[in-house]
């Protein structure tokens, strides 16, 4: 799942990186509303976190507004330093779907992350199934059958992209563009590497692949 910041304290910037990153989120960051606009209606995310005060043309909810003009639906959690019932609801209003006040705890602004992701699909669990694959996005722990199967971060990222999307096919591109972040160095043969690390993880011991590979497109995780 990639995660956009836009957060002119770099400090504030720095520790929700840390901390998204933690968690296998692909993390990109902005500084400046101008670079938040251009990032948050352009790039494919699955959450943006945006301050409300900052620096450029746009601010917060300046952003907020650009993108449901332009049509980008991607859940906002709306961070400021005020908490007044008004800044409360200019957020809100401008087309932001939570808010929190700072100073905040990680922990909370982990959380509010995570209902976010989860609302398009209030029914989607937080241990994702398919066939006798198990990923628990809360606790990190994968499970085929009875085992137990230890993956990187950025393996688990990976896994866990292919599972929400079970069934469908998903071109590298489009991999890339949710579980990689923007200054990652993607090689042509990334998506490929990690696929093949996962492979040995999760299909290479088990009768039945769960992983397959369409030719010259991408791949499709399904039980068949
Ligand atoms: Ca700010």
């Amino acid at each position: 799942m990639r995660v956009l910041i836009v957060e002119d304290e770099h400090k504030i910037a720095r520790a929700l990186k840390k901390a998204l990153e933690q968690e296998s989120y692909a993390v990109d960051v902005c500084y400046d509303g101008d670079d938040g606009y251009g990032m948050a209606t352009t790039e494919p995310y699955d959450v943006a976190i945006i301050d409300r005060m900052l620096p450029g043309d746009y601010d917060g909810i300046g952003i907020v507004k650009g993108m449901r003009a332009n049509k980008v639906h991607t859940p906002v959690l709306f961070l400021s330093a005020m908490g007044s019932v008004n800044d409360r609801t200019d957020g809100l209003d401008a087309g932001a779907d939570d808010y929190l006040t700072k100073p905040f705890a990680l922990e909370e602004l982990l959380a509010r992350v995570r209902a976010l992701l989860r609302r398009p699909n209030e029914q989607q669990p937080t241990v994702l199934r398919v066939g006798d694959l198990t990923l628990d996005t809360v606790h990190f722990a994968v499970k085929r059958g009875d085992r137990d199967i230890r993956l990187t971060s950025k393996e688990f990222a990976l896994l866990e992209f292919l599972m929400r999307n079970a069934g469908r096919p998903l071109s590298k591109d489009v991999i890339i563009s949710h579980v990689w972040d923007y200054d990652a160095d993607i090689l042509p043969n990334t998506v490929e590497v990690y696929v093949k690390y996962l492979r040995n993880k999760i299909d290479a011991s088990f009768t039945q692949p769960l992983i397959h590979t369409l030719r010259g497109f991408g791949y499709k995780l399904e039980a068949k």
